[in-house]
């Protein structure tokens, strides 16, 4: 394969103050649904995993509560936020750039393709798609819908991968007449034309009123329990929905996962032993490569594609004669229900959105309302105006479609043909959301083409490399150890809220992979970490900070004497006071062992970065509430601490043990 000839020769020391290398057993794509269950099934089983997510960590409840530094607000505080902030990339049909046009690709979340006949939205984000669905939890519509599909998977083999995440989810049923998502049977009147009580396959993964005002994770992840207001389609500030980062990630993280985030992987390809990845933290300050053996994909369906078609396209992966084959839009038709005013009210109560059918008509097809979740403005006459914007509702109508699109690039740009106009499931979905409007006399408005937030297959499963490009494992056919764990591999339309079934896939592959004995199981990073110190400026700093592994053993051997050198302050008005604070935790540093948990103020588990677990000290200063958090570096007895007091100023300081 003339991909392998190209590749640099990795076990030789990174020169280069903005390039290092990392090696793993595994490293995962991507940390959505597919790629954090994998991710958290692969640590438990005491695999070295490593996370690499293009997206930012988001200012939620649950990422506040395990510390992260650098969280990005959700695009939900006021409009501007929201229209400068929402979109990460457009991708249109006709630009050249394989990546789209960069909206705000820092803070953004959304990116939507638009393709022939479809149009599909996806995010950028640690948590990927959890943070900002509806939490609606089914089954596929078929009851047999895994089985036959390819050797090592079937319906029974999938079950208990369903049960466990089912329960992870916390999943709730709710009875209408309960406080809960919003009642549209009552709310737009006892409409006796809609069925709301028909899918009870399907529930939803919150956390209701009444169970409990913040529920804490034994870890110290907090979730705030439903207010039913403010978590959707922009995100869901206070974890009340579940979201992968409070169930699978950070208790990974706790157990050793490494996960970096704003970091884009570019390229895969194939080597003698495994598999190499190149990626770029955002901004460019860091370019990493990873070697690993295993590699998972779990970039989301069009994202995975794309890096699937470039690396074959380019000989750096064997060929896959079916990848690109079976799209599917899970059948999605969306329409706009304009200023939706439930019974005598001035504006409807918010909540999450429902489930239901028609009773005239098609079983298979399932609705769905959406709140528009937009902020509300705080000026009256603001609120007044865009009134009946806030009150419009998305009407969304789902189910089996023929999964029978195609993916191919054009240039480098992933081009996705699917006919929505040919597909029953898309024709009725249409066609009774346009029924729904008629019977509520709502004006809606229908988007010309098909838009859908389920955008499945291209990577299927299938029972042979001509029928898929993953075996019933998950691994391709043709490129052993490459693996794909997200929406990707689904072979069909499940016709109903995918994620479970993207979850339980997930979750059987990891299984398979955990059962093979580890390659090998240390993660290493090889940079010119001096290189990186000696001109690096705080974005640098963060990148490899993030970059450095949390060693609890090498933590616990802090004690001494330590000098601190400034390296860079950032927005500081008090530098005296951030020395101040260096001093008195080299006093703390040199009381520490034996016994750093019995100390004050240091936090030695509960401390996350956005990278992993590292060693914490918080503390008042100075009336300041002070984090320093550190690494140790790997190669001397030097460490990288990170200042941060809770009024702006940050410092980063490089502390050498004085001998
Ligand atoms: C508004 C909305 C509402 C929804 N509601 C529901 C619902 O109620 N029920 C339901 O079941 N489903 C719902 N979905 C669909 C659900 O979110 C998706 O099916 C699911 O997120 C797909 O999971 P995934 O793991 O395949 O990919 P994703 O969750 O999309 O995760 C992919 C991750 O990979 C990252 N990534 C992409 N490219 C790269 C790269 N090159 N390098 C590094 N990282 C990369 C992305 O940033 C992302 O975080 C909804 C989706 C949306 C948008």
């Amino acid at each position: 394969m003339s991909g392998r000839e190209k590749i640099p020769r990795g076990d030789e020391p990174v020169k280069g103050r903005r390039s290092a290398v990392l090696e793993t057993d595994i490293l995962i794509i991507g940390s959505g649904f597919g790629g954090s269950v994998a991710a958290a099934r692969l640590t438990e089983a005491g695999r070295d995993v490593v996370v690499l997510e293009r997206g930012p960590w988001r200012d939620t409840l649950p990422a506040a509560s395990m510390n992260v530094r650098d969280r990005i607000a959700l695009p939900r505080a006021s409009w501007l936020q929201t229209i400068s902030k929402s979109l990460s990339t457009f991708i249109g049909r006709r630009l050249t750039r394989a990546r789209g046009i960069p909206f705000n690709r820092r803070h953004g979340m959304l990116e939507i393709s638009n393709h022939r006949g479809l149009v599909s939205i996806c995010t950028s984000q640690v948590g990927g798609g959890s943070l900002v669905w509806g939490g609606m939890v089914s089954r596929p519509l078929s009851p047999d819908y895994w089985d036959g599909r390819a050797e090592g998977v079937s319906e029974e083999i999938m079950a208990p991968h369903f049960d466990r995440v089912i329960n992870e989810f916390e999943v709730a049923s709710f009875a209408p007449s309960e406080p809960g998502p919003v009642n549209w049977a009552k709310e737009l009147g006892d409409l006796e034309w809609l069925d709301f009580s028909v899918d009870a396959g399907a529930r939803w993964a919150h956390y209701f009123p009444g169970s409990g005002e913040k529920a804490t994770h034994p870890l110290g992840i907090q979730r705030a329990s439903s207010q039913f207001a403010g978590h959707l389609s922009l995100g869901c500030l206070d974890g009340s929905k579940a979201s992968t980062d409070s169930i699978w990630l950070g208790p990974a993280m706790a157990r050793g996962l490494k996960l970096i985030s704003s970091c884009e992987v570019t390229r895969v390809l194939r080597t003698d032993d495994g598999y190499l990845v190149y990626a770029e933290r955002t901004g460019g300050e860091l370019k990493l490569q990873v070697r690993c053996r295993n590699l998972l994909m779990g970039a989301g369906t069009s994202n995975t594609l794309r890096l699937l078609l470039e690396a074959e396209k380019r000989g750096d992966l064997e060929s896959m004669p079916a990848l690109g084959q079976g799209i599917s839009g899970n059948g999605d038709e969306m329409a706009l229900l304009w200023n939706v005013k439930a019974d005598k009210q001035e504006e409807i109560r918010r909540g999450l959105g429902s489930l239901f059918h028609l009773r005239s008509g098609s079983r298979e097809v399932l609705h769905g309302f959406l709140e528009l979740d937009l902020p509300r403005p705080r000026w009256r006459i603001l609120r007044r105006l865009l009134r009946p914007l806030l009150n419009s509702l998305i009407v969304i109508g789902m189910g089996p479609d023929g999964s029978d699109g195609k993916a191919g690039l054009v240039g480098r740009r992933l081009q996705i043909d699917f006919d929505a106009a040919s597909t029953s499931a898309n024709r009725t979905g249409r066609s009774e959301n346009r029924e729904v409007a008629k019977r509520l006399g709502i004006k809606a408005l229908f988007f010309p083409k098909a838009v859908t937030v389920h955008i499945f297959g291209g990577a299927r499963v299938g029972a042979s490399a001509n029928e898929g490009v993953v075996n019933g494992d998950g691994e391709c056919w043709t490129n052993p150890g490459l693996f794909v764990v997200d929406a990707a591999a689904i072979p069909e339309a499940p016709g109903r809220p995918p994620s479970l079934n993207i979850t339980a896939w997930a979750s059987h592959v990891a299984e398979r992979i955990a059962s093979r004995e580890p390659a090998r199981n240390t993660t290493a990073v090889q940079a010119d970490v001096s290189a990186l110190l000696a001109r690096a400026d705080r974005r640098q700093l963060a990148a490899l900070f993030s970059l450095l592994l949390h060693d609890p053993e090498q933590s616990g051997d802090m004690a001494g004497t330590w000098q601190a050198l400034l390296l860079v302050r950032v927005q500081s008005r008090c530098p005296r006071r951030l020395q101040m604070e260096i001093e008195q935790v080299s006093e703390t540093l040199d009381t520490l062992k034996p016994s750093a948990g019995a100390l004050p103020g240091v936090i030695p588990v509960s401390a996350w970065d956005g990278s992993g677990l590292c060693w914490q000290w918080r503390g008042t200063s100075s009336e300041q509430l002070t984090d320093i958090q550190f690494r140790p570096l790997p190669d001397s007895d030097r460490m990288l601490a990170r200042v941060r007091q809770h009024d702006g100023p940050e410092g980063w300081y490089l502390l050498n043990r004085e001998s």
